[in-house]
């Protein structure tokens, strides 16, 4: 597709056509404004600069990146994922997929053990890189999980083709996609039942609790079936160097392709943004009406407001004088570590959740880099990352909780505090207002919500404001680092604007 060329009298770039000028040069229009620059807005805006289109794109955090940042949070020379650590989702994207991503691929490093999951008396279950060693430590549960996850990690592929694409989509891969739905819709608690001991349905349990849901609600299984899967096939990478690095290929691609980045800069409105053909916004949906203001029509605004957001998460981060002591050799080469014990006990805690309460006991999720990834602390010491679930909004820290959960399977764990550092949920939104309360998936993650977000639509990427559409998290596919939320709107763009092919 060729870009956009317009005349403009009184644009001294006029002649630049579909090439982008760099910032500090006078600009008067773009083809596309990206509001935002987490990776939903970037892989937007790249897939629209990849088209040929002069795009822009306004961050209003000081520095790029939404949930792929890394920064010296506790003590100077340790190296802290502020949001997401752990990135399965981003190995399976096919976006990322692309050559002009092999430098950041590269930069994945893998822990010998994707997730492990501790349990008390000093055991532990894991989910190894390899089939056939996960299915033999499950021992009499073992053939029933190859049954389940086999087919599933051997078609990774096509299995993330489907999942990352908007629902509407017919599948390109019916046969494997029948598979995962089949199983998929249902509830953890259902899918579990085909097992007969304890290890392998905590196993699923703590995959299953990233949908931040109930264990006992549909589509808890799918979680659980798809991030167990990406476990075998493509492991549960960190970045080397920190997720920043995903915000740095970005930012080098756009730029590459011409565009433009500018950040500190909180948009109240879109009249206020450059002028250009279409404005994608990777905003959460409630920022949607005070952006667009009275243009947004009252039905699609009331729509809206159905819109639920998720639970919160607490995150806690350390810097550590040495690695962790998990009793459960396993756990110790984990990269991450889902602590909450049996999968009664996740359920309970993520049940107490979805109730609107605290557990006492909560379900962590623990994220070591240092296993694979050497330079984010001194020499010998490494950094700890962690959330807990709990409401939306609570301001409770609950750093002592986590602690604890810590401390229950690697006993010893208090003595390696070099410091601390907690954000509360109802404090996440301060620095990036798409996490408002605390909610890290984009909103709830209900059937419904699932499948349409953030309303009911046949293309959810559309608003009704002329010109103006969403990319945010808050999107089919939703949550997570895979960019497909941000391809999947640009391409809407493309073909409502600038004569592209449908979207798919
Ligand atoms: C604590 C935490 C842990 C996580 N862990 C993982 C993980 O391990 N693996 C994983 O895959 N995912 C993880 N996630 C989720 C992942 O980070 C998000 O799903 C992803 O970043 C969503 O991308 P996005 O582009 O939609 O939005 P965001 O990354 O939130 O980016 C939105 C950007 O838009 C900017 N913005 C918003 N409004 C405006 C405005 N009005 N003007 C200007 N700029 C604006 C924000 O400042 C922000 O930079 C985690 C998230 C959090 C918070």
């Amino acid at each position: 597709m060729a870009g956009s060329t317009r005349e403009h009298a009184d644009d001294p770039h006029a002649s630049l056509g579909g090439a982008c000028p760099r910032v500090g040069r006078t600009v008067t229009e773009y083809d596309a404004v990206v509001v935002g620059s987490g990776p939903n807005g970037l892989a937007a805006a790249v897939t629209l600069a990849r088209a040929g289109l002069a795009v822009h794109v306004v961050e209003g955090a000081p520095t790029p990146g939404g949930g792929c940042r890394t920064e010296e949070i506790t003590l100077p020379g340790f190296h802290h994922d502020v949001c997401s650590a752990a990135h399965p989702l981003l190995a399976l994207s096919p976006f990322f997929a692309d050559p002009a991503f092999d430098g950041l691929r590269s930069r994945l490093v893998h822990p010998d053990v994707p997730f492990a999951h501790p349990l008390d008396g000093g055991g532990a279950v894991a989910a190894h890189r390899s089939l056939d060693a996960t299915v033999d430590a499950l021992g009499p549960d073992g053939p029933a999980y190859r049954r389940l996850i086999g087919p599933l990690a051997d078609h990774a592929a096509a299995l993330a083709d489907g999942v990352l694409a908007p629902v509407r989509r017919v599948p390109r891969h019916p046969a494997i996609m029948a598979r995962f739905g089949r199983t998929g819709v249902r509830s953890l608690d259902g899918l579990v039942r085909r097992f007969e001991g304890e290890a392998a349905p905590a196993l699923l349990a703590g995959a299953a609790a990233h949908a931040v849901r109930p264990l006992s609600a549909p589509l808890t299984a799918g979680f659980a079936l798809v991030l167990t899967a990406a476990a075998h096939a493509v492991g549960w990478p960190v970045l080397a160097g920190g997720s920043a690095a995903v915000t740095e290929a970005l930012v080098a691609e756009l730029e590459r392709l011409g565009g433009t980045l500018e950040t500190g800069r909180w948009v109240q409105a879109v009249d206020e943004l450059p002028r250009s053909t279409a404005v994608v916004l990777d905003v959460a949906p409630a920022a949607l009406p005070g952006l667009v203001g009275d243009r947004l029509p009252p039905g699609y605004g009331r729509r809206l407001a159905r819109f639920r957001s998720g639970p919160g998460v607490c995150k806690v981060d350390w810097a550590l004088s040495g690695p962790v002591p998990w009793t459960a050799e396993v756990c110790r080469s984990g990269g991450t570590l889902h602590l909450g014990g049996t999968r009664a006990e996740v359920a309970a805690a993520e049940a107490a959740v979805g109730a609107g309460r605290h557990p006492e006991r909560p379900f962590c999720i623990v994220v070591q880099p240092g296993v694979a990834d050497p330079t984010r602390a001194p020499d010998g010491a490494r950094t700890l990352w962690a959330y807990c679930h709990v409401p939306y909004g609570s301001d409770r820290d609950m750093a002592d909780a986590v602690e604890a959960q810590v401390e229950r399977f690697a006993p010893g764990f208090g003595d390696l505090v070099l410091a601390r550092r907690t954000v509360t949920a109802a404090r996440l939104g301060d620095t990036n207002p798409n996490e408002a309360g605390g909610d890290i998936g984009g909103g709830a993650n209900t059937l419904a919500q699932t499948l349409f977000r953030p309303v009911p639509a046949w293309n959810p990427y559309r608003t009704p404001v002329d010109g103006v559409y969403l990319c945010s998290s808050s999107t089919p596919p939703g949550g997570g680092v895979h960019g497909m939320c941000g391809v999947h709107a640009a391409r809407t763009v493309l073909h409502d604007r600038f004569g592209g092919p449908p979207p798919v």
